[in-house]
Order: structure tokens, then sequence, then C-alpha cells
């Protein structure tokens, strides 16, 4: 069986190691940080299929079959909870937005249904605001606990015989000969016939000296979590415009975040100073999310962060193994809602790092669709 070298202690990252390593490969995975340490410990945390591109929706249907049993599965509390996903309409022309996306997506044989009326929304949240006009109800949809996730599957990982190794940035992927040797880490070489990519907003910095490249912008989205409060919300939110979306965690903390933000021009540089919201914008996301929870403007807040997003021109990832590299598998791009795909993007990456025919079709997810397009897809659904 190869040896697998993975780049990146995110979700992708750790789900592949482990079905990598229980599939019986030699795994190694670096991590330049600590895991969980972008993306998946920036993330809102949703676990959904509601709002998603019709290329995605076998990923998180899938995703949300895995989720059920994942806990179980890794030997760890994931705080896993299906308590559905409301998006709401705070317009006239939202409730439109949201008619349309149930007609689509019960075409598309999702368990979605449209709330009508504040009444009928407020039955499955009460504590929302009487503005709310109508809603989309996804009862499957959910969320979960990222950084436990991340460290259950890298803590199952390391059980099944995976080296996981937090604080060591690759610096190269090594190539000679057409096919991948292995990586340059500041603490020497080490040799793989396979490697993972799955290092987020900085998959670039590796492929562009191979020739190649995924295209993304990297905008920044704000996030603000709450003290605990007593039980208050349990579906996830978004709304039609997806300028902003939460949940209340199992802690019972309320974690919230705006709209797609500002784009990071710098991503292979950026410092954690650069990522705090400002005064405005926070001011702004608290202004959005009390007109939809009031409660939220009189809870404390605790603490508050910026998030990068791998945002794709189509908003879809890239998961494909190269045909320019032998040996190169790639898993980036997520733009936003790869929080909940994790679990299968793992199997994914599994299946072809070793060769074996993906079980979920990936053709959506090859980076030849960027040729000569310029595409611009769904932005607007993260979380
Ligand atoms: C604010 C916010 C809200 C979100 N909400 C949701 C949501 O509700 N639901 C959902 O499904 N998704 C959501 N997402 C998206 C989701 O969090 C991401 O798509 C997902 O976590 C991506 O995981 P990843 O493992 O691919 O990338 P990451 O978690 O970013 O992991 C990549 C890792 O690679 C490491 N790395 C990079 N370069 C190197 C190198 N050279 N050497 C070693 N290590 C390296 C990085 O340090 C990083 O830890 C949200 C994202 C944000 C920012």
């Amino acid at each position: 069986m190869a040896d697998v070298i993975i780049v990146g202690g995110g979700i992708s990252g750790t789900a592949a190691a482990y079905e990598l390593a229980r599939a019986g490969a030699k795994v190694t995975l670096f991590e330049k940080g600590r895991l969980a340490g972008m993306a998946s410990g920036w993330t809102l945390g949703g676990v959904r299929q509601s709002g998603r591109h019709p290329a995605e929706l076998p990923l998180a249907r899938a995703a949300v079959a895995t989720w059920a049993t994942l806990g179980e599965e890794l030997g760890a509390d994931v705080e896993y909870r299906r308590n559905g996903n409301l998006r709401l309409a705070r317009t006239p022309d939202e409730v439109e937005v949201i008619r349309a996306l149930v007609r689509d997506q019960k075409a598309a044989a999702l368990d979605i249904e449209f709330l009508p009326d504040n009444r009928a929304v407020r039955g499955v949240a009460p504590a929302l605001s009487e503005r709310i006009l109508a809603a989309s109800f996804c009862a499957s949809d959910g969320h979960a606990n990222p950084e436990a996730a991340v460290h259950a599957f890298a803590a199952a990982a390391r059980r099944c015989g995976a080296d996981i190794r937090a604080g060591v940035r690759v610096e190269r992927v090594a190539v000679a000969g057409g096919r991948v040797r292995g990586v340059d880490t500041a603490e020497g070489t080490v040799a793989a016939d396979i490697v993972v990519i799955a290092a987020g907003v900085h998959a670039n910095e590796l492929l562009s000296p191979l020739g190649l490249k995924v295209p993304m912008t990297v905008p920044l989205v704000d996030v603000i979590q709450t003290e605990p409060l007593p039980p208050l919300l349990a579906p996830v939110l978004g709304v039609a415009n997806a300028d902003c979306a939460g949940r209340q965690e199992a802690s019972g903390r309320l974690r919230f975040t705006g709209g797609l933000g500002q784009l990071h021009r710098d991503v292979a540089a950026w410092q954690p100073a650069e990522l705090q919201p400002t005064a405005g914008a926070l001011s702004e996301v608290i202004g959005l999310v009390s007109s939809i929870l009031p409660a939220f403007g009189a809870a404390r807040v605790t603490r508050v962060w910026g998030g990068l997003i791998d945002l794709t021109p189509d908003a879809l990832p890239v998961i494909e193994r190269a045909s320019e590299v032998e040996g190169l598998v790639l898993a980036c791009g997520f733009s936003g809602h790869g929080f909940c795909l994790g679990p299968v993007t793992g199997k994914l990456i599994a299946d072809l790092a070793l060769g074996c025919p993906p079980r979920l079709p990936l053709d959506a997810f090859r980076r030849a669709r960027f040729a000569g397009t310029h595409a611009r897809g769904d932005l607007a659904l993260h979380g």
C-alpha cells in the first residue's frame, strides 16, 4: 500500500488521514499550525444539505448520513445535533427567493418545506422575531462542534497508525519524472507515493511551483460567540441573502457569522490581527442577528474572530487526482461549506489516493471546469 502524506490538519485532512490509515495506508499528516487552526476552527459548524448546489447535494446527503453515527465511530462526542436548518425571509423579495429554493430542492427529493408565515416559523423556533415573514425548513440538517470533530478524526487516525504532526509546515511538494516523491518540510524531506493537498486557502502556495492553480478569492467572514445561554434555538439559522447565519452550540453559546466580507489580498502572509473584526463590522452583524433573534442583542459577547474562505468562481470545491502530476490529490476550495462535507471528503480523498473509483460522482469538482470560463456561482450560501 502507498505511503501517503497529507498537507493540512483541518476537517478534510484529518478525515482523510483516518480513512486512509484504517484502510492500511502509511499516513503522515503535516499541519503548519495547530489542528483546526484555520477554517475548520473558524467555521460556524453547520451540517446542511439545504441550499446546496445540485452537484454537491449527493456529498452533503452522504455526509449527513455519516454524521449520524460519527461520534460513536470515532469514540468521541462531536456534539452533532440534527435539529434542522431554517432559512429566513425578512422581506417580500426574500419570500420569493425562499419559495423558489424550496421548490428546487423538493424536486431534488430533499426533505425541505416552505413555512409560509411567522406563526409557522416561530412554531419551529419561538425565539425568532415577529418580523420574519417565511422560511424554508430542512429537518435533517443540523450542526456539530468543529474543533471536537477535527480532534476526534485525528485521534482515531492516530489509533489506526497515522502520524499526525502539528507545527510542521510543508515548504514544497517534491516532484521528479512527472510524479510526486514526497515533501520538503522545515524538519527535512519525507518520501511518499501520494501527496494530498488539503491546505484550504494556502493550497495554491504548494500548487503554483508545480504550475498548477485552483482559482480562488479569499473573503473574510466575521464571527461572534456569546456567553452560554439557556436553550433558545434548536435549528441552525440562515437568511435568504446570506448576510448572517448562526446556531446555538451544545455549550449554550450563540455562534453567529456575518456575510462574505472584504477580500484578503496576501493570504500567504496573513497575521492573526488582520482577521480581527472591526467595531463597525461587529455592530453590523449584531444588528442583523438581533433583528432576527432579539435575544442575541442582550447576550454578552465573549469572543469574536474572522475566518478566511477559499472561494472558487462557482463556489464548488476541487476534489480530484491531478492529471499533470502522478500521485497528487487535491481537496480544497470548499467555498464556505466544507465542514459538513468533511467526513465524506475524507472518504473521497482516500478513494482517489488509493486509486479506487470514487464512491460518489466527482466530475463537477475537477479543475478542468474552470478552463476558459468566467462563471460566477452563488457565492452567498456559506454556513
Ligand atoms: C466563518 C466561517 C463559517 C463557516 N461555516 C460553515 C458551516 O456552517 N458549514 C460548513 O459546512 N462549512 C462552513 N465553513 C467552511 C468550512 O469551515 C471549511 O470549508 C472547512 O473547514 C475546510 O476544511 P479544510 O480542512 O479543507 O481546510 P482548513 O480547515 O482551512 O485546513 C487547512 C489546514 O492546512 C494547513 N496548511 C496550509 N498550508 C500548509 C502547509 N504548507 N503545511 C502544513 N499545513 C498547512 C492550515 O494551517 C490549515 O489548518 C465556514 C467557514 C468559515 C471561515
